[in-house]
């Protein structure tokens, strides 16, 4: 019985032995598909060769008014978009499910308000329909501006806190850099999975792979309804400050 069961486990061990070394390293090698070519640009700022422009200040060809559908009409100098509070929000006339987004901005260095009404704009990473539907990325002046924390600049509005707050000061550009991840659903329109942002403030991470609940809302509970793919949406907030500005707005889809 003793010498069976010391067979088995020479046998079982010699086994072993031999199956690692049929093992070579070539089996655990994957050679394709082979990733596409793309092209990085100089910095983390320039869009890669397969980026598709947003906004460079060559006009906004890309955009509409948000409500009605009419030419988008915001404020173009130079490089530079700003927030024309009197025609409200545009967006982008392209919709998209995942994605890479790079985008700019600044509050004015005379900024004036406080709280949410200093320097008030957001990303809607995807926007549902009119007004502020959508998940909101805020942007705001959280340069020594108190405000409710989960309202701040980096936060998905009212969903979260950002993880830190490398805000700079009024007056000088900001960079977001943003991994979205649509949301899918059931047949009967239930959320399959959640919407995730992963967002880079300066190149300081503050949102990790976020699990969103649903569209950012202003009052009450978030809650997901069934959405294809979305334009991104760029908010004129009502507020009294003065409008902030946007550059250099490039897109790559996953
Ligand atoms: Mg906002």
């Amino acid at each position: 019985m003793k010498y069976s069961i010391l067979l088995t486990a020479l046998l079982a061990g010699s086994c072993f032995i031999a199956k690692a070394q049929e093992a070579k390293p070539e089996d655990t090698e994957i050679w394709e598909p082979i990733p596409k070519v793309v092209t990085p640009g100089k910095t983390f700022r320039d869009a890669p060769s397969d980026a598709i422009i947003l906004f460079d200040g060559k006009g906004l060809d890309k955009w509409e008014q948000a409500d009605d559908d009419s030419p988008a009409k915001w404020d173009i100098n130079g490089d530079i978009l700003t927030v024309n509070k009197k025609y409200g929000n545009i967006k982008t006339k392209q919709s998209f499910t995942n994605y890479q987004l790079h985008i700019e901005w600044r509050v004015p260095a005379s900024i004036t308000g406080t709280g949410q009404a200093r320097g008030n704009s957001g990303i809607f990473l995807a926007s549902l329909g009119k007004g502020d539907a959508g998940y909101e990325l805020q942007v705001l002046d959280s340069y020594n501006n108190k405000t409710y924390v989960n309202g701040m600049a980096g936060s998905l509005y009212k969903q979260v806190i950002p993880l830190a707050n490398p805000g700079r000061k009024p007056g000088e550009w900001q960079t977001y850099d943003v991994v979205w991840t649509a949301p899918t659903f059931n047949e009967d329109g239930s959320m399959k999975t959640p919407a995730k942002a992963t967002v880079f403030f300066n190149g300081v991470i503050v949102e990790n792979n976020f699990e969103l609940l649903g569209p950012t809302q202003y009052i009450g509970k978030p809650h997901y309804q069934k959405h294809g793919p979305a334009p991104i949406k760029l908010q004129a907030h009502g507020d009294k400050s003065e409008p902030l500005s946007y550059r250099n707005i490039w897109i790559r889809e996953l």
